[in-house]
């Protein structure tokens, strides 16, 4: 007799999740590095991805490829149906319509479009028919000009960061970073007093990549919200958070959002920008060319709606395909465990790697949150007197994998005094045995440089 749903579905949740089941699916894992099995603990950087997205990837380029939209033989509009059921797909993966969710290149390319497209409203260019140009609000209060400010923090990624500083430059409007605080947690009392009328915009990572630590959207979404009158329009970066949590970025109540497909067990070359309607409607494009426009005279151009005017130039179309391939792996991978089996794996995994470490003498990890604060399998640490290099190096030599250096976060190492870390972090095909024997070898670390 087989069991009820709901009886299946607590069976599932309780039954702890044995990430040896899925190990098989990443052909990558199962490499040596100099001889020794590959400890890969470098997912926040890139993940690996599992045969399902590289048979995607592959069936699409060997019996479909072709450009979409606009095609008129069999082939174009077959891609067609797969890239707009892709999109379908991934934007409901991050709780979103389709109309809503944009195809980039990937989070860098997200938040350079949102910054671009401000900067373009700010000299003056809006979507026609939109709202009568000069009108104050033609492209949407967060546009900035002199006088404003962009708040951000002191965790961001560079990406998250240097548009922000160049939109600042070009409108004349100045960038503020909230603080974090010694265990990694942004200062809220800071940002509640750098918030005001005057912030065009507010752009924070879900997750950061060097501390792990999961930031409280909904309240930060709700003090931007009432310290800027509604004004400031608020972006998140969600590309730690989206390979880690379950997201639903409308409840999230941001204006905007990225991720990049390549940390969520998808290709390289394709992401996504998910963005409010109303917020889309009125931003002017950043990219401009084929696929984004109606009509096109020697005078000017009509735009399409959100999201193609978004979209300028050839698309990404199998990476589009084998990002939806991915979302699809771990849809079915859920629906096999169980959600909550997978999030305590997560944070098993989490609690394993940050115990670790911190037992370990020399070692010292950048933003120790304590208990009761959330984060996500992801650690950077300096071990005392050694160059990250050559910690990366001697790991390197008994096959574990991790990054070294700024993490593209320079200003977050400066507030801790360093100039590199190295980060160890985990995805969902991340074995205990794994953190193991990183453990392991980074006990020997300090131990051969005496
Ligand atoms: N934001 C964060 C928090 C990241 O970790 C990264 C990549 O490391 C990015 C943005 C940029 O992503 P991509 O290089 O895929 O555009």
């Amino acid at each position: 007799m087989s069991a009820s749903p709901a009886t299946a579905e607590k069976t599932a949740e309780t039954t702890p999740f044995d990430p040896a089941s899925v190990r098989g699916d990443f052909p990558l894992l199962g490499v040596e590095v100099g001889g020794e099995p590959l400890v890969y603990l470098d997912s926040a950087a890139t993940s690996q991805r599992p045969r399902a997205v590289l048979d995607a990837e592959r069936a699409f380029l060997e019996t479909v490829n072709s450009a979409v939209h606009r095609g008129a033989h069999t082939l174009a509009a077959e891609a067609t149906e797969l890239f707009e059921g892709a999109r379908e797909t991934v934007a409901g993966f991050v709780g979103a319509p389709p109309e809503q969710l944009v195809w980039t290149s990937g989070a860098t390319a997200g938040l350079n479009l949102v910054a671009y497209s401000l900067g373009n409203a700010a000299a003056g260019r809006t979507v026609p028919g939109h709202a009568a140009p000069g009108h104050p609000d033609a492209a949407g209060p967060w546009v900035p000009g002199p006088g404003d400010e962009i708040v951000v923090t002191e965790a961001e990624h560079h990406a998250n960061l240097v548009p922000w500083l160049e939109l600042a430059a070009r409108t004349g409007a100045s960038v503020k970073a909230v603080p974090v605080r010694d265990d990694g947690t942004l200062d809220l009392e800071a940002a509640a007093s750098l918030l005001s009328t005057r912030t065009a915009v507010l752009a924070f990572s879900h997750v950061s990549n060097v501390l792990g630590v999961v930031n409280p959207v909904e309240q930060l979404v709700a003090l931007a919200r009432e310290a800027t009158g509604g004004r400031a329009l608020v972006v998140l970066d969600a590309c730690q958070s989206a390979p880690h949590l379950p997201l639903d970025l409308p409840a999230l109540g941001v204006d905007v959002a990225v991720f990049s497909g390549h940390k969520v067990l998808g290709p390289n070359g394709v992401g996504a920008l998910y963005g409010r309607a109303e917020v889309l409607e009125a931003l002017p494009p950043f990219l401009l060319g084929g696929s984004m426009i109606t009509t096109v005279t020697l005078e000017g151009a009509e735009y399409l709606p959100p999201p193609q005017r978004f979209e300028a130039g050839t698309q990404p179309v199998s990476q589009a395909v084998a990002l939806a391939a991915a979302v699809d792996y771990q849809r079915a991978l859920t629906d096999r465990v169980g959600a909550t089996a997978l999030l305590e794996h997560e944070r098993a995994l989490e609690r394993r790697l940050r115990e670790g470490l911190r037992g370990m003498p020399g070692v010292r990890l950048l933003g120790d949150a304590g208990e009761g604060v959330e984060r996500v399998a992801l650690q950077a640490f300096e071990v005392d007197g050694v160059h990250a290099h050559d910690v990366g190096q001697l790991l390197d030599a008994r096959g574990v994998a991790v990054r070294v250096g700024h993490h593209c976060a320079q200003p977050l190492h400066r507030r801790f005094g360093m100039t590199a870390s190295v980060r160890a972090s985990a995805a969902l095909y991340t074995s205990s045995d794994d953190v193991d024997v990183f453990l392991d070898a980074l006990s020997g670390v300090r131990a051969y440089f005496g």
